[in-house]
């Protein structure tokens, strides 16, 4: 097998070229792939020496996160807890510190589980992916990418997630299967623009839920333009119980998920309410 350690993006995207070469980042899911022979890639494109793919920054009204960012780095990043706080959290129970160390933002995306950790919070705070290719460069919401089949075309490569900054607040929670390598089996994040104690926007992900994370819009129209108060609140644990239902049909896990999610969802909220994105909490 091939092993190659281009310096710039333009040079990962030749070498993409010839057809059964794959994207390496981390490898903690990749290696897995093909220890278990699922996956047998020709060469590697090893991203870890492209230094422009592991910024975290503000540009203009946009928080920017390279896509070979680990998930460590983003669990001390200030920006990111400040201006993204249900990613800062996920980062936080997102496997174990070996594995945060290693593990990126991008493959988690790449690999696109059910359970990706990473996936419900950008969801929530409207994340749009920059992709680049041969083919050129491409801008697009990750709740409309995650509907691609496949997800990427061959040789694209994930640059980068863009957040956009106007004042939302988050939250996110899951449940996992064990403390400290918690692979979640259900996850949710939340994100809310509001004044004067109205909730004027909403965005509702879940995650673990069907074959990937996803937004719930009826979730979302139904608590937007509402006075945040109790009900609000048993609304938004009801809406995401049905949200959940309908997501698993007939699944063996929905009975237990339908009841597991009100757990979940009171403690994203309890964050997101607790306000946190703006103030450094
Ligand atoms: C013990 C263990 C515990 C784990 N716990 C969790 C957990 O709690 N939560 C969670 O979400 N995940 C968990 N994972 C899964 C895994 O760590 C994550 O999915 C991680 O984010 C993958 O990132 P990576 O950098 O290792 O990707 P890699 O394994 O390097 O790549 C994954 C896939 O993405 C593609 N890819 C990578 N980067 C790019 C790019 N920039 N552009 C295009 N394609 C790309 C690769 O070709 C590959 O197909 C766990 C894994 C293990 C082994």
């Amino acid at each position: 097998m091939d092993y190659f350690r281009p310096l710039s993006i333009e040079e990962a995207l030749g070498l993409a070229q010839q057809p059964g070469r794959l994207f390496l980042a981390g490898g903690t899911d990749l290696s897995l792939h093909m220890r278990e022979g699922r996956i047998n890639p020709l060469g590697l494109i090893d991203l870890g020496k492209i230094a422009e793919l592991k910024e975290i920054r503000l540009e203009g009204e946009w928080l920017e996160i390279g896509s070979m960012t680990t998930f460590y780095d983003l669990g001390q990043s200030d920006l990111i807890r400040k201006q993204a706080k249900a990613l800062w959290q996920a980062c936080q129970t997102m496997g174990s510190p070996q594995i945060r160390h290693q593990a990126t933002i991008g493959g988690n995306l790449g690999n696109c589980s059910p359970a990706a950790d990473g996936l419900p919070p950008l969801l929530a705070l409207g994340a749009e992916v920059e992709l680049v290719s041969a083919r050129g460069r491409e801008r697009v919401l990750l709740a409309d990418l995650l509907k691609r089949t496949p997800l990427l075309e061959s040789g694209t490569l994930i640059k980068g997630f863009l957040i956009p900054l106007q004042g939302w607040d988050s939250g996110f929670a899951k449940l996992g299967r064990r403390q400290a390598l918690a692979i979640a089996r259900l996850s949710t994040a939340f994100a809310l623009k509001r004044q004067d104690g109205v909730a004027l926007e909403v965005r509702a992900a879940f995650g673990a839920v069907g074959r990937r994370a996803f937004l719930s819009e009826p979730l979302a129209q139904s608590l937007s333009g509402r006075v945040l108060n109790e009900s609000w609140l048993e609304d938004a644990v009801k809406g995401s119980q049905n949200a959940v239902a309908e997501a698993l049909g007939s699944r063996a896990s929905a009975p237990y998920k339908r009841v597991a999610v009100g757990g979940v969802v009171r403690q994203a909220l309890k964050t997101m309410l607790g306000g946190g994105n703006h103030d450094g909490d």
